[in-house]
């Protein structure tokens, strides 16, 4: 039976490197693309890692109910929609999501009305001091923003103790390699 794989983590733990990896290595696993309001940046393109839409019409699809959850993510907001996740386990693939935390525990509040199954994969930094370091190498930001960020990426770690896995992400191979098998595990 298809399978609903939620991916989350602190900010910059390296989810979305992951959920990279893994996608063309399990043939039977899409990616559920989000809606975001934040403009795309130069290696992206609209509907492939996002859809790029305005807060006007992020608004109405929310109004609509079109969203499985959505949040409010440093200064934007991202929605995963019911028809991309739908559409999929419908055809039979099992499908990914990687979201923040506090999306991440909104569909987990809901898990039993969904009418599939959801695995909760949580991606954990080895330490502050390395969550720091990769926080600082992918935004040019002031030291205090930084702090902010950090503290708030550090908190968020405590979400994981209710996730049915966690996977520390201390070398990217082995992180990469941890998921995909046991995702593979799941879709056995
Ligand atoms: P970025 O803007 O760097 O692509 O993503 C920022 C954060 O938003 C990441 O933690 C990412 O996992 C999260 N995110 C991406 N799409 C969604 C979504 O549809 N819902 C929620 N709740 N978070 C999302």
């Amino acid at each position: 039976m298809p399978k609903l794989f939620v991916i989350s983590g602190p900010s910059g733990v390296g989810k979305t490197t992951i959920v990279r990896a893994i996608l063309p290595r399990i043939r039977e696993l899409e990616f559920s693309v989000s809606c975001t309001t934040r403009p795309p940046r130069p290696d992206e393109q609209d509907g492939r890692e996002y859809y790029f839409i305005s807060p006007e019409r992020f608004e109405e699809l929310l109004r609509e109910g079109a969203f499985l959850e959505h949040a409010w993510v440093y200064g934007h907001h991202y929605g995963t929609l019911r028809a991309e996740v739908e559409r999929r386990l419908a055809r039979g693939k099992s499908v990914l999501l990687d979201i923040d935390t506090q999306g991440a525990r909104s569909v987990y509040l809901r898990r039993r009305e969904l009418g599939f199954p959801v695995r909760f994969i949580f991606i954990l930094p080895p330490s502050r001091e390395e969550l720091r370091r990769r926080l600082a190498s992918r935004r040019s930001e002031s030291p205090e923003e930084m702090e902010r960020r950090l503290a708030l990426a550090w908190r968020e770690t405590e979400a994981g103790m209710w996730f049915d896995y966690l996977v520390v992400n201390r070398y990217l191979e082995e992180a990469i390699a941890w998921v995909a098998g046991l995702i593979r595990l799941e879709l056995e």
